[in-house]
């Protein structure tokens, strides 16, 4: 059977929460997919369906992130928050007419790529919403450098460095300003700053343009965690990280006339 339509012999993957609640209504959603003409290949898609909340897109984006740049996510979600995502899964029917409808807007979200160095080497990551330097036993005692210049010392638990679409999650707890996508910046904010006598950070988030970059140094990384979205990791050994605004951007399909400043007014107020 031929189908015309804008998606037939479209190359489709499902990242789902995993759970039996999700399962059945992946399950249905592969088969009306499958039946407008779509094909799913989980390796190399064209379009990546989440089913879950933002922490299963975060994991949907880290999964394709090796060729972010050729793959379109859209979200739904199962009654989480779902700040990424356009869709209730309850209902499968308006979702099917709205991919069949081909109409739709891609836009573009940047990505935080951070260096992570010790003398000889660097390993590189990148985060949709944020990365963050924690330390929750023990005071951190961090060198903030702006653009290589030196700005401030920091002491305290940690700090946050995120993207305009990360601005509302983690950071925006942290008392930092919701940034729209369409701005190329990032943003530092502070995560239990110790003020006195002795010790004095800016204590204000801070905005950077594209061009900028940050440089975090510590004379010991011993017992800091590094996250990275959803993940973490230990960083011991490093001496230094610098963060700035990535080139690569994630893709997101768009259906709905649902822009940045209605995805804040529909999540939290
Ligand atoms: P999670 O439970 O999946 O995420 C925590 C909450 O943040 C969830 O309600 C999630 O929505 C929401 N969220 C994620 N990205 C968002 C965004 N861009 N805008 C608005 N809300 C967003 O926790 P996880 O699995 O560890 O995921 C990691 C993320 O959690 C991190 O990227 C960080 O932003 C966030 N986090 C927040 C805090 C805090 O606010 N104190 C602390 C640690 C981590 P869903 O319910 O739809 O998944
Ligand atoms: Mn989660």
């Amino acid at each position: 059977m031929r189908i015309d339509n804008g998606v037939n012999g479209m190359k489709y993957a499902v990242i789902s929460r995993g759970d039996p609640f999700t399962a059945h209504f992946v399950e249905e959603l592969h088969k009306r997919l499958l039946q407008v003409g779509m094909v799913n290949h989980q390796e190399l898609p064209q379009l990546v369906i989440t089913v879950g909340g933002d922490g299963t897109m975060l994991k949907a984006v880290h999964h394709y992130m090796d060729r972010i740049e050729d793959v379109v996510f859209v979200g739904s979600h199962t009654g989480k928050l779902g700040f990424y995502t356009d869709f209730i899964h309850e209902d499968l029917d308006h979702f099917i007419d709205t991919i069949l409808k081909n109409d739709y807007e891609d836009v573009s979200f940047p990505l935080l790529t951070a260096y992570v160095c010790n003398h000889t080497s660097c390993i590189k990551y990148n985060a949709l919403n944020e990365m963050t330097l924690l330390n929750p036993f023990h005071t951190q005692h961090i060198d903030v450098y702006i653009n290589d210049d030196y700005f401030e010392s920091f002491q305290g638990t940690g700090l946050c460095i995120s993207t305009p679409t990360g601005s509302s999650a983690y950071n925006k707890s942290l008392g930092g300003a919701l940034i729209h996508p369409k701005i190329q910046a990032f943003q530092l904010t502070e995560i239990g700053s110790i003020n006195n006598n002795v010790y004095r950070t800016i204590s204000a988030p801070m905005i950077f343009p594209k061009e900028h970059h940050i440089t975090l140094k510590a004379a010991d990384f011993n017992e800091v965690t590094l996250t990275i979205d959803h993940m973490h990791r230990n960083l011991e050994s490093y001496e230094y990280i610098k963060f700035l605004l990535s080139d690569r951007v994630v893709q997101f399909r768009q259906y709905t006339n649902n822009d940045f400043w209605k995805r804040v007014r529909k999540s939290f107020l």
